[in-house]
């Protein structure tokens, strides 16, 4: 286990980040993540960072405000708060989440305050979201268990013998079980390039997705960009955005998404779960959908604003990967959306359309560039769905079919 996490440490310094001298780093965390965060700290400061800042927060204090704090609470979000985010990226600081899923947190909340505050939240910091969906800094998730989440993944064995369990699996998704992680991960950003390169020279129009209850096409935006694997920074760095990462991802046009959709996973969002959900889709726009778990969750989530509604990524991933082959739902986004095709509702990633970064956000909109407060992924894919490439000429290429890269 130590060695295990000194290798992940290494792993999220030199790979995810690829931490540089004089770079800031901001870690975000629980309790759960302090072992892992006291350790890329130490190996940050050894690369040369320059500063290491905490923020810490607690499931329980953020349980207790929900149900126990006063209106005054959920008025409006200080400004102190974004600025300090702001000066702290213009600062060369970087970010590295250690997210230790509770998937079921927020259950005894009033949803309708977790909506409203959201809300609030994000459109206070919608100033700092373009640090992040434009690369401009370095940025990366990785993942830690916590007992909620080891229950959640394994509710019916000894919670002693479920965190063993799942700290495995985190490590064998993440291959930090392999012999040398950091290698592991030079080849398998080589295979994700190899595809982000076939679906690049392709230049796909749309894409079909046929599966029990979905039959959707998608068209992609005219000179979208597929990316896998590794991102470059605005300086140049480059680094991974999602520890682990199994995706090849581009840019739905957010007005010509037509068809039927049903998710392949639960989802968790807003510590609050979703399940069993479906959409319609028509010019884009969801006109209809049903969940059979969190119906009213869901479309709280809808409403958050106009571009919530609408598609900003369409992401391909294979079954046969170290997440997929854990045979584990983790009811994680992080290690779901890796196992699977999924698609995000509201905002678009800025690398998925060519020189979108010297365009307005209005231009980019115009063009497809779907934008919103929100960006939540959610999954549609497995053995059962097949996803096909239809080009300009309207020749077809399958894709995915039975859970595998047919390119
Ligand atoms: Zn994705
Ligand atoms: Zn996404």
């Amino acid at each position: 286990m130590e060695k295990n996490l000194e290798k992940y440490a290494d792993l999220i310094v030199n790979t995810g980040l690829n931490i540089q001298p004089k770079d800031s780093l901001m870690i975000r965390f629980t309790v759960d993540g302090l072992p892992l965060a006291r350790l890329v700290s130490k190996k940050a400061y050894e690369k040369g960072a320059k500063d290491v800042e905490l923020m810490f927060s607690d499931d329980q204090m953020t349980l207790d405000r929900y149900l126990h704090g006063g209106e005054a609470a959920f008025e409006r979000f200080p400004d102190y708060k974004v600025e300090y985010m702001e000066k702290l990226y213009q600062d060369n600081t970087h970010v590295l989440a250690l997210v230790a899923p509770n998937p079921d947190l927020l259950k005894p909340a009033d949803p309708k305050r977790i909506a409203d505050w959201s809300k609030i939240v994000s459109i206070a910091n919608k100033p700092n979201q373009k640090y992040t969906m434009q690369n401009i800094v370095k940025w990366t998730i990785a993942a830690v268990p916590s007992d909620a989440w080891v229950e959640a993944v394994f509710p019916d064995l000894p919670i002693e013998q479920g965190r063993d369990k799942l700290w495995q699996a985190v490590f064998d998704a993440t291959r930090v079980s392999t012999d040398d992680p950091l290698k592991a991960w030079e080849e398998h950003d080589t295979a994700l390039k190899a595809h982000e390169t076939f679906l690049n020279e392709a230049n796909f129009e749309k894409l079909l997705f046929q599966g029990p209850g979905t039959d959707l096409e998608v068209h992609l935006v005219e000179d979208h960009h597929w990316m896998g694997g590794s991102s470059v920074h605005s300086g140049g760095d480059r680094f991974f955005p999602n520890i682990p990462t199994e995706e090849v991802f581009s840019m739905p046009h957010a007005d010509k998404v037509n068809g039927t959709l049903k998710a392949t996973m639960p989802l968790s969002v807003r510590g609050q779960l979703i399940d069993d959900f479906h959409f319609t889709f028509q010019d884009g726009k969801v006109v209809d959908f049903d969940a059979a778990v969190g119906k009213q969750i869901l479309q709280d989530l809808l409403d958050t604003d106009d571009g919530a509604r609408y598609l900003g990524e369409v992401a391909l991933v294979a079954d046969n990967s170290p997440i997929s082959n854990t045979g584990i739902l983790f009811k994680n986004t992080l290690f779901d959306e890796n196992a699977s095709c999924h698609f995000a509702l509201g905002a678009s990633y800025a690398e998925n359309l060519k020189d979108s970064r010297d365009r307005s956000e209005d231009e980019n909109r115009a063009l497809g560039a779907n934008q919103s407060l929100i960006h939540v992924d959610f999954m549609v894919g497995g053995p059962d769905v097949t996803v096909t490439g239809v080009k300009q000429d309207g020749e077809q290429v399958v894709l995915l079919q039975d859970g595998e890269w047919r390119i």
